[in-house]
């Protein structure tokens, strides 16, 4: 087994409501709701849908003060812990504090007079809400745009430090921290300088990466590379797609980086005429089948013997491809045979009978440790 050579930066653990972010938190992955927020029913099951994808953390724009009620009526209908987008007013932020928000997104610069921000601070602090400071290259101050002439990682870090400063000074540390832009080199950038400055969680994203196949590629590329060097502690991947897309793909970077597991890790070949039967359609037919499993598990499905047994022996399932039978591995070693025109129910149901097998010996251990 290859060790994960991954080493988090070490930064302060902050609270958005049940979910740590931070410190040795795991790396915690989030979206954004796209619903309407007034429209309560379906903001509730659009988070709902990313909370089955394994969302940890959503987040609403709470553009007024109508849709900061429905904020509240959001909050009492789901348990995945809410952040309230808000830009420049203070009074929605003082108001989805009181209506059970776990994180203000909001920039303190950009609340107005510095009695304003102490409010939302205290409102903060009494209700033990943390903020998110999000910086953006898109809505860059004209100050530092005149000054440095164009969105860099400088430009991004002064402008992320001015926000952290009045929190700083307000003695209010509860803040995690964004500096995101659409460019993949300005992204790294931005962040690396960041994190030499200060031991605040990052929240990662490319902002407005694209299109679902497009965006998904500069995500992987910028945040896929700054985790490997350590740094972030959440992540939202900006989508012109579902937001449970979004939470899928977060997962997927996670996964390749052994930084985090959610549901099967599918280890399949490209295929090629070799293959013993159909391995994109099978593949594709059980990700669809097996989408609603969180347990962690490796299960590699190869077309043919001549790579099959090697990654079969690595896997939690295997399945080496033949005809008219298809030799299956549990734990890395040989089990049985099973039939290949069969093969998506059979994977399936080993499947589902390992995810019971797993929950069961978990209740007994809980059990256990509770009467000790
Ligand atoms: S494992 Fe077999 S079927 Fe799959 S790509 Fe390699 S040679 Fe082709």
């Amino acid at each position: 087994m290859i060790e994960n050579p991954i080493k988090r930066r070490p930064t302060r653990k902050i609270r958005v409501g049940s979910v740590y972010v931070g410190g040795d938190a795991p790396i915690s992955v989030q979206s954004m709701t796209n619903t309407e927020t007034c429209d309560v029913d379906a903001t509730v099951a659009q988070i709902q849908r990313c909370a089955d994808a394994g969302a940890d953390i959503m987040r609403v724009s709470v553009p007024s003060m109508e849709a900061a009620e429905a904020f509240g009526a959001i909050r009492k209908r789901v348990t995945v812990p809410l952040v309230a987008d808000i830009h420049f007013d203070h009074r929605i932020a003082l108001a989805v504090a009181d209506y059970g928000a776990d994180c203000l997104r909001i920039n303190p610069g950009n609340i107005g007079s510095d009695q304003k921000v102490r409010e939302v601070v205290a409102a903060a602090r009494h209700h033990g809400i943390s903020i998110r400071i999000g910086v953006n290259a898109g809505s860059l101050e004209k100050d530092l745009q005149k000054k440095y002439g164009e969105p860099t990682g400088q430009a991004l870090l002064e402008s992320a430090l001015r926000h952290i400063d009045i929190l700083d000074r307000l003695d209010f540390h509860e803040f995690k921290v964004s500096v995101k832009a659409s460019n993949v080199f300005l992204t790294m950038d931005a962040y690396r300088l960041l994190s030499q400055q200060i031991d605040n969680p990052l929240h990662l994203g490319v902002t407005e990466a694209g299109i679902y196949r497009t965006g998904t590629v500069k995500s992987a590329i910028a945040l896929g590379g700054l985790l490997m060097e350590g740094i972030g502690d959440t992540m939202r991947i900006s989508l012109a797609a579902e937001p449970e897309d979004e939470i899928k793909i977060g997962f997927d970077i996670l996964k390749s980086l052994g930084l985090r597991s959610n549901g099967i890790n599918f280890i399949a070949c490209p295929s090629c005429s070799r293959q013993e039967f159909n391995v994109i359609k099978v593949m594709q037919m059980l990700e669809e089948r097996l989408e609603d499993i969180r347990t962690p598990m490796d299960v590699s499905v190869i077309g043919c013997k001549v790579n099959g047994p090697g990654e079969a022996k690595e896997a939690d399932i295997g399945v080496v491809g033949a005809s008219p039978r298809s030799l299956v591995y549990r734990n890395g070693e040989k089990s049985h045979l099973i039939d290949t025109d069969q093969l998506v129910e059979e994977i399936e149901s080993m499947v589902r009978d390992r995810v019971k097998a797993i929950e069961e010996a978990k209740s007994k251990e809980i059990i256990r440790t509770s009467f000790e």
